[in-house]
């Protein structure tokens, strides 16, 4: 028979797959020695199995039972013992942490009966009788569905009536009642009083968590699996509200923020652990426990020493502290901000917990995307309305929204949503909005946790304000703040302003662009060091997309090693535009001639700044690639301007010359039309112009004592005799042109037909550089001007592609082109260089495969370049490439 059940003896952290994160991680904390309760875990499998059917997998409840018993023996406590009973908590926990997505039951096991048994033995029966109200009101909601609402409606009723103590044991016996009676109308019979019977329902419940809305949100956000399944925990419960010598909190064993040594965390004394996360009441900093319980506290950092050297990572931990005992309920490797994120690697190597190659791998391109986002210039700002928890960084400006409904509907322009608190519920708004603002809850309430995951801006627990949703307004003092108004918040700092604070550049871009040392500040000197031993063990080359001298100075200062795809298209626009019309309506070739002509001391120009941008570095331009119409006015407007002139009973002139062209031009399917290579071949001496203009650009940088590497890239190729033609043409004119240095002659691949004929088009390509935007479009059938407005939200919701393929490179289908294409290539011409230069070329995941189909270099827009850098370096160590002789 399949096994189902594990003990927490008998996991560890290797197996999350089956027993979910949080199991192997209670197996892995039990194994250590650390203080867990004892308890079980029901795998994925049987989640699964039980989703997959509705009912429970044969024999699941007998092993359930048999482990039940061996926890009751090692406490010697029974479920459902009428004098001390062992009382249960019921706990999901996935391979993925999903915080606060699915469901947990804490107190299992009390009933009518037992409550007095838990009374007596805690000697506390206000304790017993709110554990019983709270089991009441979890089990109802998460087992039936009852509104949250209508059990908190009573709680605050008996809270308001009740001392400053809170209610009292006779008070909160009356509550259970109450609660009684809406779970016997809700549900339409009794709470079940039988202890088993409880715990079975739980379990059930637990896994149907995965399926509830919010989760599959979630999920969809963070690209987790669907068909996964949670497993359920099942431990003895311990109590932090028993008292004052009692409470529970989180900590991290590092700033989660910005990655800063030291204790962080959020403590409650007497209270159970779900009331921090939710952030119902407000916590104390975890240092304060040194002063309320300092032998918990002192254990507690040296658990945390332990985990983070056993888990060689920021851990972070729910622990609860039941009469000055310290119990571990969850640990984890923690969530971080990105700035945390290279901190913490490199601090953790100098530590030796971890290698240069390891640190490298614990951050990523995206997280370093992110860093390179704008922070607020707060110099000269007004003073802040409030000041709140930074809880996740980044300058967020938006309009405020009180509730998910509206953030995700909004729709001119940000928006920041503002909540008492964040819950589930309100992740779609989350999604949708720039930052999430609220007045309750610390570091690690949900808003907080769930912000940091997404890379969301978030401030939380700024307690100053006075949130009304019902009215759509806050209030700070006497300035009320409604629905629509502008503000601006600060993820860092907490910081909250009205209006719209201007946001300067981030420390790690200025450092990027050669304006601040690295040593300036911890942050910038992690993502120094860690792009640096990317660039060391990297074998991918990362170029530019370039088209300006600027932008090619800043590619370089990026870390680009040369421009991978210079468009040539924006040397015919602006006043050159007139040059193009004359070419295109040009009768006479002698005319066609004269627009050349004019043209070529332009395109020198440009390219000779070009060259000297990117002296000694390979700078590949493109001839050109539109169909020539997006250069004349669009059809419409001249119709228009011809329609009025002959109104008006005048000749329209060169307008009418242009109209009758840009008809006989039009093309119902522009992107497969008259462009690219086509072009070339068609339209007589247009790329020889192009041609001649490189090539006198990179004499005359020569001349200068420049190193230039021009290349010459074909557009739109899809069989070899188009770039022989082309490239027979483009010889003729080298050879006419002193002192040019040698041009080596490639093509882009971006139509199937192209990838399908590698071997063939190599014996006439020097270098191939994939295009992989037409290709994407090729291949799918994809106009990508259209479809990612029309159908591709669609197309998402329903999971037909996780991430758009224009974003993410379709492996499975595209990528097999791109194989085809280097091994044909390769085949063909032993050592052909092959790289590419669509924006492919600057998203993390598709480097990943770029890297691994073998491709020489990637080519990404100047901004990305120094993410591409570190991408690159991270698959160079995940392909177990020798660095040892590196830092
Ligand atoms: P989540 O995954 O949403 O954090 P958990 O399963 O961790 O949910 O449970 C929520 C809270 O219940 C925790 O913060 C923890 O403090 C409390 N809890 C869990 N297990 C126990 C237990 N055995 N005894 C007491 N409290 C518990
Ligand atoms: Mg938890
Ligand atoms: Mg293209």
């Amino acid at each position: 028979m399949r096994k189902y059940v594990y003990d927490f003896i008998e996991g560890d952290r290797s197996r999350a797959d089956l027993l979910g994160g949080k199991g192997a991680n209670l197996a892995e904390m039990t194994r250590l020695g650390l203080p867990v309760p004892p308890g079980f875990t029901v795998t994925t499998d049987a989640c699964r199995a039980y989703l997959a059917t509705g009912t429970p997998p044969d024999g699941l409840y007998e092993e359930i039972n048999t482990h039940l018993r061996q926890v009751e023996a090692r406490l010697d406590r029974r479920l459902g013992d009428p004098d001390d009973p062992l009382l249960l908590a019921v706990r999901s926990g996935g391979r993925y942490s999903m915080p606060g997505m699915m469901e947990t039951i804490l107190d299992i096991g009390l009933n009518d009966v037992t409550v007095a048994g838990l009374a007596a033995h805690a000697g506390d029966e206000r304790f017993a009788w709110d554990s019983y109200r709270r089991l009441i009101q979890m089990f109802g909601h998460t087992v039936h569905g009852i509104p949250a609402e209508e059990f908190a409606h009573e709680l605050a009723a008996v809270r308001a009536t009740a001392g400053p103590g809170g209610p009292n044991a006779e008070q909160l016996r009356d509550l259970v009642d109450t609660y009684k009676k809406i779970f016997t109308r809700h549900v339409g019979h009794d709470f079940p009083q039988a202890p088993h019977e409880q715990l079975f329902l739980a379990v059930g419940a637990v896994f149907s968590s995965w399926r509830s809305e919010r989760a599959r949100v979630y999920r969809r956000q963070e690209r987790i699996p669907d068909d996964l399944g949670t497993a359920v925990n099942v431990m003895a419960m311990v109590f932090g509200n028993l008292g004052p010598d009692s409470g529970t909190g989180v900590a991290f064993t590092r700033d989660p923020a910005t990655g800063a040594p030291g204790v962080y965390g959020d403590y409650l004394t007497d209270a159970q652990g779900e009331d921090v996360v939710a952030g119902i009441r407000n916590t104390v900093p975890l240092t304060e426990l040194e002063r309320l319980d300092p032998a918990s506290f002192h254990r507690l950092r040296q658990i945390m020493t332990t985990l983070e050297r056993h888990y060689r990572d920021l851990c972070d931990v729910e622990f609860t502290i039941e009469r000055g005992r310290l119990w571990m309920l969850q640990t984890r490797v923690g969530k971080r901000t990105a700035a945390a994120a290279f901190v913490i690697a490199t601090q953790l190597a100098d530590e030796g917990l971890i290698t240069a190659d390891e640190a490298l791998t614990r951050v990523t391109g995206a997280q370093l995307a992110q860093l390179m986002f704008p922070a607020f210039d707060i110099d000269g700002a007004a003073p802040p309305l409030a000041v709140g928890v930074g809880a996740s960084p980044g300058a967020a400006v938006g309009r405020v929204v009180f509730d998910s409904a509206a953030a995700a509907a909004a729709a001119d322009g940000p928006v920041i949503l503002v909540r008492p608190e964040t819950n589930p519920d309100d992740l779609p708004g989350m999604i949708a909005a720039a930052g999430v603002l609220t007045s309750r809850g610390g570091k690690t309430s949900h808003a907080a946790v769930v912000a940091r995951g997404m890379g969301r801006t978030c401030v939380c627990g700024a307690e100053a304000l006075r949130i009304d949703v019902d009215r759509g307004e806050f209030t700070v003092g006497d300035r009320v703040v409604r629905a629509g108004e502008l503000i601006s918040i600060d993820g860092t700092s907490g910081r909250i302003w009205l209006g719209e604070v201007p946001v300067q550049p981030s420390p790690v871009a200025r450092y990027l662009a050669g304006e601040l040392r690295p040593e300036s500040d911890p942050l910038v000197a992690a993502v120094h060091r860690l792009l640096g031993h990317a660039d060391a063990v990297r074998t991918l080359g990362v170029r530019a997309n370039a088209d300006t001298p600027e932008d090619a100075r800043r590619a370089r200062r990026l870390g680009a090693a040369g421009i991978g795809l210079c468009r040539t298209e924006h040397m015919f626009l602006g006043e050159r535009r007139a040059l193009v019309e004359r070419l295109i309506l040009a009768d006479e070739p002698a005319e066609r001639d004269a627009a050349l002509d004019a043209l070529l001391p332009l395109q020198r120009a440009d390219f000779v700044g070009l060259l000297a941008a990117m002296d000694g570095l390979p700078v590949t331009v493109r001839l050109l690639d539109p169909p020539l119409h997006e250069f004349l006015p669009p059809l419409a407007e001249l119709t228009a301007r011809v329609a009025r002139a002959q109104a008006r009973g005048e000749d329209p002139g060169r307008d009418a010359t242009l109209l009758a062209a840009v008809r006989r031009m039009h093309e119902a399917n522009p992107m497969l039309g008259l462009r690219g290579v086509r072009l070339g071949l068609v339209v007589p001496g247009l790329f020889a112009v192009q041609v001649r203009a490189l090539a006198e650009a990179a004499a005359q940088r020569l001349r200068a004592g420049g190193d230039p590497r021009p290349e010459i890239m074909v557009p739109l190729v899809g069989d070899v005799r188009e770039l022989a033609a082309v490239a027979d043409e483009a010889r003729r004119v080298l050879a006419e042109v002193d002192g040019a240095p040698e041009i080596p002659i490639g093509t882009m691949v971006e139509t199937p037909r192209a990838a399908l004929t590698a071997g063939e088009i190599a014996a006439e390509a020097h270098f191939f550089s994939l295009g992989t935007n037409d290709l994407t479009q090729t291949t799918w059938a994809f106009s990508r001007d259209d479809v990612e407005g029309s159908f591709f939200p669609a197309y998402l919701a329903r999971g037909i592609f996780p991430v758009s393929p224009f974003e993410r490179l379709d492996v499975s289908g595209v990528g097999r082109l791109v194989r085809l294409a280097v091994a044909e290539g390769r085949a063909a011409r032993p050592g052909l260089t092959v790289g590419v230069c669509g924006e492919h070329g600057g998203d993390p995941d598709s480097i990943a495969f770029f890297a691994a189909a073998g491709l020489d270099y990637v080519s990404c827009s100047p901004y990305r370049v120094p993410v591409a850098r570190l991408a690159a370096g991270r698959v160079a160590v995940a392909a177990g490439t020798d660095s040892s002789d590196s830092r």
